[in-house]
Parts: C-alpha cells; structure tokens; sequence
C-alpha cells in the first residue's frame, strides 16, 4: 500500500499495524499511541469504526475500488483512497482548507481496515459503480 498523500512515517505505522495484526490480532499500545501523535484525535474515532466494522470495500468487474464508511451518524461517506478524498465536512475544513490535518477519521479508518485486513467485500456491478461514483456529493 502506497499513497502519495501520506508522509512516510505515517505509510510505516500502518505497515507495522499490518505485519502485528497478521500476527497477533492487536495493535498495540505503542502504536496506538504513535497513531493519536499522528492524527490527532480522529485516530480513537477511525479505530471505533474499524471495531464497529464500519468499513466496506466495494469493488466492480472492471477494477474501480471505492470505500463506503458508516458514520456515527449512519451516513455513509464513499471514500476514495487513489485520490485521498472523503465528502465528509471535516475533511473539507481540516485537510483541504486549513491544510492541518493528513485525513479525516473515515479516510483513517480506510487505511487502518486495509492494514488489518478487515473491510467487508462488496462486488458492484460497473453500471453500480458508476452510479455510486456519480452520486458522490461534493
Ligand atoms: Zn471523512
């Protein structure tokens, strides 16, 4: 996994979280530790919904990938890890306009289900898919 919008120290922590989840089923608490250094807040938030199994993986035949997460809320925010976008307001104001934040907690809560092997499957259709693309509202 490797995204050009993330400092590499960040892309090494979810490389870490991925070798000892594989192994033990846990993060532990020094990581959880460098993720709240990290990301601030919003890393307890994204790891409830990785708990909660708010994270969807939805993929079609022609190989578009997009990521559905179940917000506290109940919304659902389609998340695109290739571009690092979520439509969600914080991601708005922190990442994009005021430039302090790497991601928000659903786009977190994407790499941390990724590094840990635990987003739900879903196959779509492409006809679904773009529907599911074209009905992101910005
Ligand atoms: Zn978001």
């Amino acid at each position: 996994m490797h995204s050009p919008f993330l400092p590499s120290i960040a892309e090494q922590l979810f490389r870490d979280i991925q070798k000892i989840y594989k192994e033990t089923s846990q993060i532990p608490d020094e990581m959880l530790i460098a993720l709240k250094f990290v990301y601030g807040p919003c890393a307890l938030q994204a790891l409830d919904l990785v708990d909660q199994r708010s994270v969807t993986c939805v993929s079609s035949p022609s190989g578009r990938r997009a990521f559905q997460v179940t917000g506290g809320s109940g919304r659902i925010y389609t998340c695109f890890v290739s571009c690092h976008f979520c439509p969600c307001p914080a991601f708005a104001y922190t990442v994009l306009r005021r430039n302090d934040g790497l991601l928000c907690k659903h786009l977190l809560a994407v790499y941390l289900s990724q590094a840990m092997g635990v987003a739900q499957q879903e196959a779509v259709s492409d006809r679904e898919m773009s529907t599911l693309l074209s009905g992101t509202a910005f």
